[in-house]
């Protein structure tokens, strides 16, 4: 599932290739995917220029402008598309002439008509919105600090009395927001912390080096442009390239790359949690871990449009 690296990997390739373009026709071929009227979406969309994209998270917002002919008064604000690709969502630039691939759901075809964007998604977890600038503002205000920008401070007030497990806790997104399996295993390895240690009882010491941790991780994988299991592609088609930096994450019962050790695979919050025993030991007071599936208490919040 894409997370931070990801998101911000196609952000910085939509600036290169889509930005002060017109978005001159859309065609919303799958409704579900559409958060709200598609009809709606489509209106909200087309005749517009995009002007900025910013990330918070894993949410993405595509500002677009004025339209400049003279009509009614909506058309005279701007207004944002948040994208948010879920499971398995990709958006790629691709010249219209392309064949189109299964699963595409949205197009957004650019001014001259030569390119557009698609928005394809098998598992269709993903969501594309447009709103207004308060609406965003709402959005991304129901979302923790983006994890690169966190300071030290505020990373340890977060965690501070926090029970459950340290693994549920780097994937709220109210807490913190942008982390997703992967880079939260990979985090708690670099800061060789057990995914079932309760936040609230980390050492101050801990919790520093998680902080740096995962800072690190994300630093290091957004260089990389993410990670591809299966789905993740840029906006080029083109797959991440952190997968052979992952330490513990898919690698159960290959041997740990700090101390040989084969690495093990725990239910945490109904999401698989790899980790290292003997580098991560487990501590005393641990979080009981979900035996396995979903439960509700489980559910981990994921921010807007989920
Ligand atoms: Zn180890």
């Amino acid at each position: 599932m894409p997370e931070l690296p990801e998101v911000e990997t196609v952000l910085r390739g939509l600036r290169a290739r889509v930005l002060a373009r017109r978005v001159a026709a859309v065609e919303v071929r799958n409704p579900l995917v559409i958060h709200g009227g598609s009809g709606e979406f489509a209106a909200g969309v087309t005749g517009r220029r995009i002007e900025a994209l910013e990330r918070k998270g894993k949410a993405l917002a595509i500002e677009l402008g004025p339209r400049n002919h003279e009509a009614g008064p909506e058309d005279a604000a701007g207004c944002f598309l948040v994208v948010r690709l879920g499971m398995t969502g990709q958006l790629v630039v691709v010249p219209s002439d392309a064949a189109l691939q299964p699963h595409t759901h949205v197009r957004l075809v650019l001014e001259d008509g030569r390119e557009e964007i698609r928005f394809r998604d098998t598992r269709r977890f993903g969501r594309l919105r447009c709103c207004t600038r308060d609406e965003l503002e709402g959005i991304l205000g129901r979302l923790g600090p983006d994890a690169p920008q966190i300071s030290e401070e505020q990373f340890l007030d977060a965690a501070r009395g926090r029970r459950g497990s340290i693994k549920g806790w780097l994937l709220n997104q109210q807490i913190l927001s942008g982390l997703g399996n992967i880079y939260a295993d990979e985090a708690l390895f670099e800061a060789r912390i057990h995914p079932l240690t309760q936040p609230g009882r980390l050492s101050a010491e801990a919790a520093r080096r998680l902080h740096r941790a995962v800072k690190k991780i994300l630093k290091r994988a957004v260089e990389l442009q993410g990670t591809s299991f299966r789905d993740y592609i840029d906006i080029e088609g083109r797959p991440g390239n952190f997968l052979p930096r992952l330490r513990v994450y898919q690698r159960t019962g290959e041997p740990c790359r700090r101390c040989g050790r084969p690495i093990r695979r725990v239910v945490v919050c109904g999401r698989s949690s790899h980790f290292c025993p003997e580098c991560q030991r487990r501590p005393r007071h641990a979080a009981s871990p979900s035996p396995g599936g979903w439960r509700k208490r489980d559910r981990i919040p994921q921010g807007p449009l989920a």
